[in-house]
């Protein structure tokens, strides 16, 4: 039987070119739509461009839209799809949009290192091995993942650790969920269970800052107006954060600003273990909550998605723990 496979191609690095004085930049057409693939037997492949952007220029708004877009591929009986998109901002579009689809529909992410006219080009390889993820039955009740250079991550914790590499994509602590080999997809792992709240809006105005030794109350200060939402904070070592910052936070809690602390550590998960003035157990105590194992970025868009379906108080902290 032929299965239908969505193609959403949104731009990035995949989409591009390198000019005569080795400038990547936009096409007007994504060269990727003139190829074909060799492993398309018993598939039907449709194509949408739904955008054209870099991926520093993708937002929540859009991230929305591929979600409203995916939620209406699975009711029109596609068996699975992949998404093309810039690699900068991949990671949270991924975790954006396994946050929001409650179906079991394959949904695999793909980008490139490498523009398409660059030798070594990675693109049409991770376009192929995508559609391989996203049309296989082991794929199915995966959650969103991401396929880059022979491995599969899931949306929750993968992430970009190299400006330029082709094996770009880590999942730091954990490791990947699958690899693809020999022209086959194996998964090695299971993802864990997923809180799905299908959204039809976004709230804006939810902040991410890095602590550093030093730190102070500056940044902190600037987001002490009605208009903020939220504020992640990618705290040092375990969870802890300077003494100065404290009376900042202090204001910011009142106003009944959620503050979700994680890590600026890349591996491991922020807990809170130190009782000392700005240490976790002192932060905690204060209203802050812990948010484990997730980075600053994918941090900020559960922190956007939990607020954006409406939670507040113990749920929203029950939800950022889930
Ligand atoms: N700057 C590019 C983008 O994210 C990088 C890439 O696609 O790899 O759109």
């Amino acid at each position: 039987m032929t299965k239908k496979i969505l193609i959403l191609h949104t731009g990035g690095t995949i989409s591009m070119s390198e000019d005569k004085t080795g400038k990547v930049k936009p096409n007007e057409k994504n060269p990727l739509t003139s190829l074909t693939l060799s492993n398309q037997a018993n598939l039907e492949l449709i194509t949408e461009e739904i955008f054209n952007l870099p991926s520093p220029h993708m937002d929540p708004d859009h991230m929305l839209q591929l979600s409203l877009r995916l939620r209406q591929a699975q009711a029109e009986g596609f068996f699975g799809a992949v998404i093309t998109h810039g690699t900068d901002t991949l990671e949270e579009t991924a975790m954006f949009l396994d946050l929001t689809l409650d179906s079991k529909m394959p949904v695999a992410i793909t980008g490139a290192m490498r523009s398409s006219n660059e030798i070594g080009s990675d693109g049409l390889y991770n376009f192929r091995s995508a559609v391989m993820v996203a049309s296989s039955p082991e794929s199915v009740n995966k959650g969103v993942v991401v396929v880059m250079n022979d491995e599969i991550h899931a949306a929750r914790f993968v992430t970009k650790t190299h400006t330029t590499n082709v094996a770009t994509f880590r999942t730091p602590t954990f490791g990947p969920i699958g690899i693809i080999s020999d022209g086959h997809v194996a998964y090695v792992q299971n993802t864990i269970a997923r809180q799905c709240l299908p959204l039809t809006n976004i709230v804006n105005n939810i902040y991410l800052i890095k602590a550093y030794a030093g730190m102070d109350g500056t940044l902190l200060a600037a987001l002490d107006s009605e208009a903020t939402k939220g504020i992640v904070i990618e705290a040092l070592g375990a969870g802890n954060l300077p003494p100065q910052t404290l009376p900042a936070l202090k204001k910011l809690l009142q106003r009944q600003i959620p503050i979700i602390l994680v890590s600026r550590c890349f591996n491991g998960i922020a807990e809170p273990v130190y009782d000392y003035e700005g240490g976790g157990v002192n932060l905690q105590k204060m209203g802050i909550t812990f948010c484990r194992g997730l980075n600053g970025p994918k941090a900020r868009i559960k922190l956007l998605v939990g607020l954006s379906a409406g939670l507040s108080g113990e749920k929203l902290a029950h939800y950022i723990n889930a």
